[in-house]
């Protein structure tokens, strides 16, 4: 069953404090641009346009989602959010109506988000002998995004892992109005979700003390896979009764990661 795309989510209880690992600079103007959205009418008076809509892109499991949601819950925005997939139907015109539906559900609930992750499945490029239904839904998506003044107080966040993918119509400012690549996170970047993820957990003091150098062994690992690291590690520790996370959970759960199991049963443990 698809999900339901067009009513208003709960958002956990985030702020841009809980997303690690975004350069100074993509910072700033995420601030900016949070300072036009919260408010437009100075904004304007200073000749500067409230962005309509932003693209998040880069690999998977680096905090699109997260971002968009401490987005959301620091403009104090309703959170509307879809895979682009939930769009994709055999039926015809059901995908346009889709969107219709969550734009008209989003403008009821104004500030709000409207946040669509696998934006490249709705808004893929064009192709010539591309189905009539898909090509449907996205001029769809575009008449909903040129809505003008019935889009007052609507932010829209697309993400991808596949920006090359994008048609270009949607890309067009107006439409997409900044675009701010989320790349795997530096050392330094690892070291802030590292923190991000320990803060409520109860480390072993020699555990506390190597997550410095944790963040160096942990290169090429997207946030994702650091929550998953210690989710593993605090499974493994409830499981055989401890208090605090060891130096072997940590282990344990670092092997799993690193073979992209982490997820496996421990049954072997
Ligand atoms: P995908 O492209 O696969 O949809 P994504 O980029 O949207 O992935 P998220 O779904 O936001 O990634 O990340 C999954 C989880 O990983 C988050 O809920 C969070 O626990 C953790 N995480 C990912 N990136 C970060 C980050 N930069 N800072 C803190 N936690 C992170």
């Amino acid at each position: 069953m698809k999900q339901s795309v067009s009513k208003a989510k709960p958002l956990p209880e985030i702020s841009l404090k809980d997303v690690g690992g975004i350069h100074q600079e993509m910072k700033e103007e995420i601030m900016q641009t949070l300072s036009t959205l919260k408010d437009p009418k100075r904004s304007s008076d200073l000749g500067i346009q409230a962005p309509k809509g932003i693209l998040l892109y880069g690999p998977p499991g680096t905090g699109k989602t997260l971002l968009a949601q401490a987005i959301a819950k620091e403009l104090g925005s309703s959170f509307f959010s879809a895979s682009g997939s939930a769009f994709n139907e055999l039926f015809v015109g059901v995908g346009a109506s889709r969107i219709r539906s969550l734009f008209q559900n989003a403008r009821k609930q104004t500030p709000a988000v409207i946040f669509i992750d696998e934006v490249d499945a709705l808004a893929g490029k064009r192709k010539p002998h591309g189905g009539e239904e898909g090509e449907k839904t996205l001029t769809e998506l575009l008449v909903q995004l040129d809505g003008g003044h019935s889009n007052d107080g609507i932010l829209f966040i697309a993400a991808t892992n596949r920006r090359d993918m994008l048609d270009e119509a949607f890309l067009r400012p107006g439409r997409i109005d900044f675009s701010f690549h989320v790349q795997l996170p530096d050392r330094h970047g690892r070291k802030e979700i590292i923190d991000i993820h320990t803060r409520e957990r109860s480390l072993a003091p020699d555990v506390q003390a190597s997550l410095s150098q944790l963040a160096e062994t942990t290169s090429g690992f997207s946030g994702a896979d650091i929550h998953s690291l210690f989710e593993t590690a605090s499974r493994r520790a409830i499981r055989n009764g401890q208090k605090l996370i060891t130096k072997e959970d940590l282990d344990f759960a670092l092997d799993r990661t690193i073979l992209g199991s982490s997820n496996q049963s421990l049954q072997d443990d």
